[in-house]
């Protein structure tokens, strides 16, 4: 089979679209194969944070998204008893990102952006209805099997290729590589409602954390809507749980005395915590969810995914033409999955046990890095996962 000069990636995606929109500005012709007949218009993230803001910038992207998002310099840990127990706000940090603020918008505003640039350009190729399902490799490139439209399947061979189809990846499982960790016993319910919480809690601001030893809560805002994110307990169906009145029930919780909200949508996600055994496989690399997921809290799992991809794509851009040897790429493997293990699942692990355990010892905690002005900047470089990219760099 003739071996095409293309970087191939499994996945439309956020990750996959940045990885892809990297490649093109470096020179390299990329084709994405993406399993959905079009881009997916799923919602799942909305918070873009300062460190991916800057990256997307230098892709054109930072801007149109800050356009369509909502701009939130300020985040909020609460319970309801004590009502505001911290408020943090990424003005603190603004030596160290051109971007100060979380943006929150639907991550297929993202992709979508990316497909927009990229479109039209001679160096990109997107297949749609293209899902990868084998890989095999020697030296010189990497040949993948596509399931195509009506059961239909097809091969093409490339010369690398960048694995960024998800949690369920099967360029992961074509590659045997193990996905180590666990899943959590409760699902999370995310609930849209465009109801006006800003007018009920005047202090409120667009990220807010809500802890509470039963019903914890986050309450996101994207435009137009609110999205409030509950732990649903083992014992109750995925049937009941995705009942309007179930949703209502949760709802009902939130403020004292409103009932019956305008319930947009809801969905329910099964929450892992799984990191991939290696990011590199000869000639094929892991990104994204299909090298890492965690629980949603802090919003980590996307934002670190497109930390993979422009780590990534700068050491095969670097190869591709010549100025690297191939023995730079394992570097991504060797920074990406520590800081994976060392920032975003230590992070977002301690971020769900702090929500709902407000009273062993998180209270005084958060108190007392909001009052002191070191910490404070500490817990934002961290939040923000400036301090992750800075922990990849120092391991050169
Ligand atoms: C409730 C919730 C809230 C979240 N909030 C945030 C947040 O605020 N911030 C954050 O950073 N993260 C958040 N996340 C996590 C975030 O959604 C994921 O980390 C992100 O979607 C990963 O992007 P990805 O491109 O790696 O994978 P995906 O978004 O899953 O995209 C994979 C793409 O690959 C395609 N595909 C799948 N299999 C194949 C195949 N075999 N061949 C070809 N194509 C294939 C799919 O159709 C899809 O288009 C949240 C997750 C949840 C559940």
């Amino acid at each position: 089979m003739e071996s095409q000069e293309r970087v191939f990636i499994a996945g439309g995606g956020p990750v996959g679209m940045v990885a892809a929109a990297q490649l093109v500005r470096a020179g390299v012709p990329v084709t994405v194969f993406e399993a959905g007949a079009a881009l997916s218009e799923e919602s799942r993230a909305s918070t873009f944070h300062p460190s991916t803001l800057d990256m997307l910038d230098a892709l054109g992207a930072a801007a149109p998204l800050i356009a369509q998002g909502l701009k939130a310099p300020q985040f909020q840990y609460r319970t309801k008893p004590d009502g505001l127990l911290a408020q943090f706000d990424f003005g603190e940090i603004a030596d160290a990102t051109k971007h100060p603020f979380r943006v929150q918008s639907e991550q297929f505003k993202l992709t979508r952006i990316l497909y927009d640039r990229l479109h039209g350009e001679p160096d990109f190729e997107i297949v749609f209805d293209a899902k990868v399902m084998a890989v095999e490799q020697d030296t010189s490139g990497v040949t993948i099997g596509l399931e195509r439209k009506g059961g239909k399947t097809e091969s093409r061979r490339g010369r690398w290729l960048i694995g960024a189809d998800g949690a369920r990846s099967e360029v992961r499982r074509a590659l045997r590589v193990e996905f180590e960790g666990f899943t959590w016993p409760e699902r999370f319910l995310v609930v849209s409602t465009p109801y006006d919480f800003h007018a009920a809690i005047p202090d409120l601001v667009h990220v807010n954390y809500v802890a509470d030893p039963e019903r914890w809560h986050f309450l996101l805002e994207i435009p137009g809507m609110w999205r409030i994110m509950f732990p649903i307990p083992a014992e109750v169906s995925d049937e009941t749980a995705r009942s309007e009145d179930y949703a209502q029930a949760m709802m009902a919780g939130v403020l004292a005395g409103v009932t019956g909200y305008e319930i947009v949508h809801t969905t329910l996600y099964h929450v892992h915590q799984r990191v991939a055994g290696t990011y590199r496989k000869g000639r094929a690399f892991l990104t994204g969810d299909a090298a890492h997921v965690n629980n949603p809290l802090g919003g980590m799992g996307m934002n670190g995914g497109i930390h993979d991809a422009v780590n990534l794509t700068g050491r095969l851009a670097g190869v591709w033409r010549g100025e690297m040897p191939e023995g730079e790429l394992d570097r991504y493997d060797s920074q990406r999955r520590l800081v994976t293990l060392e920032y975003v699942q230590t992070q977002s692990i301690q971020n769900k046990r702090n929500i709902e355990n407000p009273d062993g010892g998180f209270k005084d905690l958060i108190r007392a890095i909001a009052a002191d002005p070191q910490r404070r900047r500490d817990y934002l470089m961290r939040t923000s996962m400036i301090a992750s990219l800075r922990r990849a760099a120092e391991l050169g």
